[in-house]
């Protein structure tokens, strides 16, 4: 039989405009065409090396365990959570959106004693809501979730380290969507595993997932290292935690493979490390404040844009992502055929959404290279049209007219030349 061909790679330039994955940046993109190294060349453990420093900056820490787990978001999810948590232990959870039930499901199949704080979709939980569920639940470690792209809201981690230090928690965050566009303070806000993924505010394309470890989870982590049965037994009773219940995502092994020792465990990504060191070196050229403040032009001006244009943004200002919009789908329009034309005839793609927000809002992302001024415009006068298309009758110009302005006041003049 023979197999056809099929076409070189050639995809439509599309502009990504939802919640991730979004359009690379060129430089992460040449970086990621580079040749492969042994793993243990001196140059790429150089590259090893150089990138753990990198992503201290990025994620704004001193933690000496500060690396790649090769996988898209999910595998540091997993990672932290499969090394952090044991059988039975017990643990709580921050559940506000789709990435909060995640962490459970994933805490499910671990075996942990699961107690969770649940919330509505769309906000968020106070410092007092989250020491009292601590102060209630007693749990080993919480987990919870940064900014949710699910709900488009930024849950404060300000307190956070300071109660669970008060009350010997060890804290796990989930902040894939927010690295690189908002601050993810670590050691500022005393947070002890966090993960993070490349292709949200970060830049890059999905695959790697960067996360940093704090003295004490390290400890905790070091302290389930896998020995031989029959040695140190996983369930021997003399201090060690049970074993790590899984091989890839086992951190102990992981950050011996990242530490001076070397100790072999898989063959580190070297594509995905390129791209990922190349999207750190980007971002801290640029500067975390200016990178930061450009995320929230381009979200307040996306918001401007969408409120000029008659339509109404879902959430509470105080607490908005400023890299992903969610706005009401208005009556009567149908959100597919909104979705539909703007691919079709703009190459723009805008965000569907789950659970309860399914079919009642869209998520506009702004995000990484994206967050600039002539693609947040463009996704505003190609939103204008096609919602006349489809019989919504908008004021014509003042989505781009109101975003512009948004742009223009939210950033000092030498940082308005739109160069992600
Ligand atoms: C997008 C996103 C992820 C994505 O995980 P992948 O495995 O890279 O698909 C995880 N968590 C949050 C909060 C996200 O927004």
């Amino acid at each position: 039989m023979t197999v056809p061909a099929f076409g070189e790679i050639d995809p439509p330039q599309r502009l990504l405009m939802g919640p991730g994955p979004v359009n690379v940046h060129p430089r992460v993109l040449r970086a990621m065409s580079a040749d492969m190294l042994g793993q243990f060349d001196p140059e790429m453990t150089t590259y090893m090396n150089q990138t753990m420093a990198l992503y201290r900056q990025v994620f704004m820490t001193e933690n000496r365990w500060t690396f790649l787990i090769d996988g898209t978001a999910r595998a540091g999810i997993e990672a932290a959570l499969v090394s952090l948590i044991e059988p039975g232990m017990r643990v709580l959870l921050i559940r506000a959106g789709r990435f909060g039930l995640l962490l459970s499901e994933i805490a499910e199949r671990i075996g942990a004693d699961i107690r969770t704080l649940d919330l509505e979709w769309g906000e968020v939980a106070t410092p007092e809501a989250i020491e009292a569920a601590i102060r209630e639940h007693q749990p080993r470690v919480l987990a919870c979730i940064h900014g949710d792209t699910s709900t488009t809201m930024a849950q404060p981690l300000e307190d956070l380290g300071t109660l669970c230090r008060r009350h010997d928690v060890l804290s796990y965050v989930d902040a894939t969507a927010t690295l690189g566009g908002m601050a993810v303070d670590v050691d500022g806000w005393g947070l002890d595993v966090v993960t993070a993924g490349l292709q949200k505010c970060m830049g890059g394309p999905p695959g790697s997932s960067p996360i940093t470890i704090s003295e004490r989870a390290a400890e905790h982590i070091f302290a389930r290292r896998h020995v031989e049965k029959g040695i140190r037994g996983a369930d021997a009773d003399d201090g060690y935690g049970a074993r790590i219940g899984s091989n890839y995502f086992d951190l102990a092994m992981v950050m011996e493979y990242w530490s001076e020792r070397r100790l072999n465990h898989h063959t580190e990504a070297t594509t995905m490390l390129y791209g990922a060191r190349e999207c750190a070196r980007v971002m801290i050229e640029e500067g975390l404040e200016n990178r930061f403040a450009r995320h929230r032009a381009a979200g307040a001006a996306m918001t401007a844009g969408l409120r000029a244009l008659g339509l109404r943004v879902f959430g509470d200002d105080a607490h908005r992502m400023t890299n992903v919009t969610g706005v009401w789908i208005p009556e009567g329009v149908n959100g597919e055929a909104i979705r539909h034309r703007m691919r079709e005839d703009f190459e723009i793609e805008i965000g569907t959404a789950f659970g309860p927000l399914a079919g009642k809002i869209w998520r506009i992302g702004t995000m990484g290279y994206n967050a600039m001024k002539h693609k947040v415009l463009l996704t505003l006068g190609a939103l204008e049209s096609t919602l006349t298309a489809e019989g919504f009758a908008v004021p014509r110009g003042a989505g781009v007219d109101a975003a512009l302005m948004a742009w223009n006041h939210a950033l000092p003049a030498a940082l308005r030349n739109d160069r992600a």
